[in-house]
């Protein structure tokens, strides 16, 4: 029979690992899970910034939550890397199925996070990999001296074209609205940096090519107008990066966790869930400020209400 674990937590993003650190430091027996690598959406986020007392030069997401696992484990926190199928969260022992083994808690803080969501336009999946990306980070250099578009007007898309500069020829980022949703300290460095464009108004219809991407069709909301963009001759290809917002990892939880509306888990305050024993925490979960610092409070919030329940 496999060990029974006080609490298993779904997720080594910054919530399940300050989840992990809480609730190993309070002595409890911990297993975290994570089918990648740690850090969720920030192992993809090439600075960090505003994570206070956070004043390391050069902090990238991947140096931050490498630093938070390391923490994890001096607590004696359990890690496997499985990617769970199936979970049984209904009865008073949680169950995760995973590709390895079947693991077994008495609470469950479920902090798989979120991806992110398609651009929407036409040959999507066809130029995946073949010249649109949704991680900078981890594909920037493939464009290193190309013509760069990027969709979407919040934090991600304006930081990652700043970031993407460093690379491409120009980035033009291309916006729905004629303002970014993103903070203005990011806007303000867009704005001041001469190898940044911006097309207003727009969306991207289609991504063009014979095999790799070499052209977008975009139209201008207000106007209707449809451009063609193609790529210089000289470079063959364009690139395309999306960061138009995120999408919760809860398909599993359908049917078995209350969701709201776009699938993200509804919470308490105190990170319960609809199911006695089982929390979540971070981005999978309905709220209205996703930062690396909420998403690490929601998983310390998470791990004390367990811990209280050892006391
Ligand atoms: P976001 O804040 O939801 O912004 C998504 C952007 O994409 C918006 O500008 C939105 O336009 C646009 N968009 C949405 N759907 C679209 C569509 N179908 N077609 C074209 N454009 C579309 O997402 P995010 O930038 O990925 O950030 C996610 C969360 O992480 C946010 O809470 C953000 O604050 C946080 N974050 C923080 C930092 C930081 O603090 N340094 C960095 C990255 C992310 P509209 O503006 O018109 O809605």
């Amino acid at each position: 029979m496999e060990k029974l674990y006080d609490v298993i937590i779904l997720g080594a993003g910054p919530a399940g690992l300050a989840a992990a650190i809480y609730a190993g430091r309070s002595k409890l027996s911990v297993l975290l899970i994570e089918k990648g690598v740690d850090g969720g959406q920030i192992s993809a986020t090439d600075s960090i910034e505003n994570y206070p007392g956070q004043m390391i030069e050069d902090e990238t997401g991947v140096s931050l939550s490498s630093r938070m696992g390391l923490q994890a484990d001096k607590f004696g926190v359990e890690r496997v890397r499985d990617s769970i199928h199936k979970v049984e969260l209904e009865q008073d022992i949680k169950v995760f199925e995973g590709d390895k083994a079947v693991y077994r808690a008495r609470y469950a803080i479920i902090a798989t996070g979120a991806h992110p969501r398609p651009i929407g336009c036409e040959n999507e999946e066809t130029y995946r990999g073949q010249g649109i990306s949704y991680c900078a980070t981890c594909d920037a250099n493939f464009f290193t001296g190309l013509d760069v578009y990027v969709a979407g007007g919040g934090d991600a898309a304006v930081e990652e074209a700043i970031y993407l500069t460093r690379f491409a020829k120009k980035v033009t980022i291309i916006h729905r609205r004629d303002q970014l949703r993103a903070a203005k300290i990011i806007q303000e460095r867009a704005f001041a940096n001469p190898k940044i464009d911006f097309i207003w108004d727009s969306i991207i219809e289609s991504a063009n090519g014979k095999g790799i991407l070499q052209g977008l069709t975009i139209k201008n909301v207000k106007t209707g107008q449809r451009t063609e963009i193609e790529a210089d001759p000289a470079d063959g290809m364009i690139g395309l990066f999306g960061f138009v917002g995120n999408q919760p990892n809860t398909v599993m939880f359908q049917g078995i966790l209350e969701l709201d509306e776009r699938g993200y888990i509804k919470t308490d305050e105190e990170m319960h869930t609809n199911i006695e024993g089982v929390f979540a925490a971070g981005d999978v979960r309905q709220k209205s400020v996703r930062q690396v610092i909420t998403a690490a409070a929601d998983g310390a919030i998470a791990a004390v209400h367990v811990s209280e329940k050892f006391i």
